[in-house]
């Protein structure tokens, strides 16, 4: 992965660093630490796939089973040019942290394959999902692996790959995976869930500090799934989205975006434009383009990383202003920028916790497919609020008790209880402990 300053990053050995760290403020047992610096298993693949003129291209993939202590390991599949081992394998382990910030019955697992999926025509995104999930289907299922959609895969990518597995086992599998499209399975709710779930701690936020949220300023890099879903709750509230970018770059108005039409032209023609839509009528707004570089250091009250890992590091932290900082996309700050960022006072609501709204959701798909008692989609939101909300407070509580960030105290909850389900399966003290 790279960062805005062009340097390549090795994610999984800064993931590291920031694990041992965090280790420092959490009761974890050496030996359970030690197991959590290494992943269970990892399966690199290759994915032959017949492309529309005939020829054949062999795409490389991954899967990642990091933990599966505190049950089977879950995490998404992610379509990118820029996938390596070293992403997976972080992005694997931030997901054994999530699902126990939530408190979810899951490990952490992630896959990826290397793939410019907008290159391909959809019969051959097809193709490469199913290929994919033959060549993993030993490696997952719904009691030791549980895959869902991550960056560049949606509903319809999880419906193939649900159909596939379900083909070669010869019995239809839902569980198996997440995120899947309603008919064939997949829960109400799912579809926005990363954005409700960050939306629900701003939420919490606001309750804190009592905001107007007229009077708050929001930027929001990446407009995929989960920026596009928090940004236009924010919106329904009366929050001020001043700027928005996606991969080509961004769009800033001091006076706020319409992002409902933002979002039916992004959708539409994939093209990220200021438009306001009046019935079928479209106007153009004034706006400035901006870099997404420059996104990320406007003088907003909350900045929202929504795209890649990697995107504040040491190089820009000092410039950033927004004096909130929602990580929405998985890792988009790195461990060296932690330090000034906190130094600067800013408060970084950790991926961990801020974007864990997906996989909570994703949990809930995988009880009602276990059970077959299929839930309202408003019994998924109050389920949802409630683990959010809880989770927050816990975590904002431990910050201020230890008087530390609240990643750390994010970190110490996760590996306090991943140690618990660790330690009881046994430890060199309780191994060496007299029986009397
Ligand atoms: N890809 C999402 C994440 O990073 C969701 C994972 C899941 O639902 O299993 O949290």
């Amino acid at each position: 992965m790279s960062n805005p300053t062009g340097n390549a990053t090795d994610v999984f050995a800064d993931a590291l660093r920031r694990l041992d760290t965090a280790a420092e403020y959490s009761s974890i047992d050496p030996e359970a630490l030690a197991r959590l610096r290494v992943p269970r298993a990892i399966l690199e693949v290759g994915i032959p796939v017949r492309m529309d003129d005939g020829s054949q291209q062999v795409f490389t993939g991954y899967r990642v089973r990091y933990d599966d202590t505190r049950g089977p390991a879950k995490g998404g599949i992610r379509y990118h040019p820029l996938v390596s081992a070293s992403e997976v394998k972080a992005l694997a382990m931030w997901m054994t942290l999530k699902t126990a910030v939530v408190g979810v019955p899951f490990g952490g697992g992630k896959g990826g394959v290397i793939v410019d999926p907008k290159s391909l025509s959809r019969l051959e995104l097809e193709r490469l999902s199913r290929g994919y999930m033959r060549q993993i289907a030993r490696f997952v299922g719904p009691n030791l692996d549980v895959p869902a959609p991550d960056v560049y895969t949606n509903a319809m990518v999880m419906g193939w790959m649900f159909d596939e597995y379900s083909r070669m086992t010869g019995s239809r599998e839902p569980a198996v995976i997440t995120g899947k499209p309603i008919p064939l399975g997949g829960s109400l709710g799912r579809e926005d869930a990363t954005g409700r779930g960050a939306y629900y701690v701003i939420k919490e936020i606001e309750r804190q500090r009592k905001w107007d949220p007229s009077k708050i300023t929001v930027a929001v890099q990446g407009f995929g799934n989960a920026g596009q879903f928090v940004a236009d709750f924010l919106f329904q509230d009366g929050y001020k989205i001043v700027a928005v970018s996606d991969s080509q770059g961004g769009i800033y108005r001091p006076q706020g975006f319409d992002i409902p039409s933002l979002r039916q032209v992004k959708n539409q023609s994939r093209q990220l434009e200021a438009v306001y839509f009046e019935g079928s009528v479209r106007e153009f707004v004034d706006s400035e383009h901006i870099t997404n570089e420059q996104l990320l250091e406007l003088d907003v009250d909350i900045l929202i990383p929504a795209a890649l890992e990697s995107q504040i590091t040491l190089e820009n932290a000092a410039r950033i202003k927004a004096p909130i900082l929602i990580e929405v996309a998985n890792g988009p700050v790195e461990s060296a920028a932690d330090e000034v960022l906190r130094q600067n006072g800013i408060l970084v609501v950790p991926d961990i916790l801020a974007n864990a709204g997906g996989v909570t959701v994703s949990y809930f798909e995988w009880v009602q497919n276990r059970t077959g008692d299929y839930w309202t989609e408003r019994a998924v939101h109050d389920r949802l609020h409630e683990i959010m909300s809880r989770e927050y407070q816990l975590i904002h509580a431990r910050m201020e008790q230890h008087d530390t960030d609240m990643r750390t105290a994010a970190y110490g909850v996760a590996l306090d209880r991943i140690g618990e389900a660790i330690a009881a399966t046994g430890t060199q003290r309780y191994f060496n402990e007299d029986d009397g």
